[in-house]
């Protein structure tokens, strides 16, 4: 039983909340609407005024199998009792021995060695840094950029803010500080449209003209996520392998929101066959319990950084390999691979296909589109944040929009009603123009 504190009190806990605690992106000063949860269960988070909200965003891709999944709560208490952390500098542990090897295992065949990081960023910052290193210890100092697309968005730090898009990746501010890679536009052609090669030959272009000074191509595979949820073309990614190999350039993909099934395929570069040199995974690796990345690289990566000067990979972070986050990641791959879950992704998507496709005739909306378990209704104008999370809370559904973006990732153990329940949700807000805007 939790002692008693001051902040079973919501009203207690809210003000202070707003004075005191940055909640992500936002003002102390004028802070949007939160609200304290008491619990969460299933596909359920419950709230500390008793109400119950349908989770439609698995807190941010991760938490595929929902809250308190009995199988990853075992896993845990088991490991709880062995050791919760040791680290990671001359010491390994069973752990992170068994998850590197899943890891390599699901992933395509060049993938051999694995990075443990603490987050998605991080894993991005690793990636970054193996591609310089690589290039370095093959007597190419020179390459030092970066390629990326525009809409891309590959997290918060520095590094990784590099190559978000320049716009819409919210870095804007920090510009001066940052290095400045080369974009190319953004990959035009939707997943299931049309391919037409016209659409390759912005980033051609720039490729074939920088490869000298290029380590990397760094792009998240098919779903463009944070910066424009936008679903394009796998020709793209056949093409971008080809000129990659061809002009001496790694690819790296960012594969944070995408990986563990989410687009229909277990990694979103399967819908196009092609493998990266290196790949990042986070968010629902630990099935949302805790943070916890992997950079994983090909050999050849990995085994020429190490046969060059220093000769090591620079880069151990404090919590590598935390033994509680590497149990609990084991136990939901192997709850996932143990599922129907190719079945249930694309249920959820034939669903959320069906239910959310009136909102397409609504004024406020530009386009509707779904993959996997993935939904997307992209608005004319950015919805206020002030106003809609309530709007959503009081129809008894977790929906977090961003700017012109209403968008959903469910739980993999939604259920058809409380899918219902979610895009009716949606489809009711969204015909309210004055919420928008
Ligand atoms: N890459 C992608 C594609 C992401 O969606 C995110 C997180 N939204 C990140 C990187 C950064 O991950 P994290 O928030 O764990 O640092």
């Amino acid at each position: 039983m939790a002692r008693a504190s001051r902040f079973d009190s919501t009203d207690a806990l809210l003000a202070f909340d707003r004075a005191h605690v940055w909640h992500p992106y936002s003002s102390v000063v004028d802070p949007p609407p939160v609200f304290p949860v008491a619990d969460a269960t299933g596909s359920r988070i419950r709230l500390q005024d008793g109400r119950e909200l349908i989770d439609a965003m698995a807190s941010w891709w991760s938490a595929i199998h929902g809250y308190r999944n009995p199988t990853l709560d075992r896993a845990l208490h088991a490991q709880i009792d062995t050791m919760a952390h040791v680290m990671f500098g001359g010491l390994t542990h069973r752990p992170a021995a068994e998850l590197a090897a899943r890891l390599i295992a699901i992933t395509p065949d060049p993938l051999d060695v694995v990075f443990f990081a603490d987050s998605g960023s991080v894993s991005v910052e690793v990636a970054i840094k193996m591609a310089i290193q690589y290039w370095a210890s093959c007597g190419h100092p020179e390459k030092q950029r970066l390629m990326t697309v525009r809409g891309g968005y590959h997290g918060d730090t520095f590094g990784a803010m590099a190559v978000c898009d320049p716009q819409t990746g919210m870095h804007s501010l920090f510009s001066q500080v940052l290095p400045q890679h080369l974009f190319a536009d953004r990959p035009a052609i939707a997943f299931d449209a049309n391919w037409r090669d016209e659409a390759f030959a912005d980033i051609e272009d720039t490729l074939r003209r920088h490869s000298a000074e290029i380590a990397a191509v760094v792009i998240e595979p098919i779903v463009q996520g944070a910066g424009g949820m936008w679903f394009y073309h796998p020709q793209y990614l056949r093409k971008l392998r080809a000129l990659c190999d061809e002009v001496g350039v790694l690819l790296i993909f960012d594969e944070i929101a995408t990986g563990f099934g989410r687009s229909g395929q277990l990694f979103a570069c399967e819908h196009a066959q092609v493998v990266p040199d290196i790949m990042c995974l986070g968010k629902a690796l630990t099935g949302g319990y805790l943070t916890l990345a992997a950079t994983l690289a090909s050999t050849e990566v990995a085994t020429g950084i190490s046969r060059g000067n220093p000769g090591v990979f620079m880069h151990g972070p404090t919590f590598m390999a935390n033994p509680l986050a590497c149990a609990v990641a084991l136990a939901s791959i192997d709850l996932l691979l143990d599922l129907p879950w190719r079945d249930t992704v694309g249920r959820i998507e034939a669903s959320l296909t069906r239910q959310l496709a009136p909102c397409a005739e609504f004024a406020a909306v530009r386009s509707v589109r779904t993959l996997g378990a993935i939904g997307v209704v992209e608005l004319h104008a950015a919805v206020d944040m002030h106003r809609i999370p309530y709007e959503f809370v009081d129809r008894g559904v977790w929906v977090r929009p961003f700017g012109r973006l209403v968008y959903v990732m469910p739980p993999y153990i939604i259920s058809e009603t409380e899918l219902a329940t979610v895009a009716d949700a949606i489809t009711d807000v969204l015909s309210d123009p004055p919420l928008i805007g």
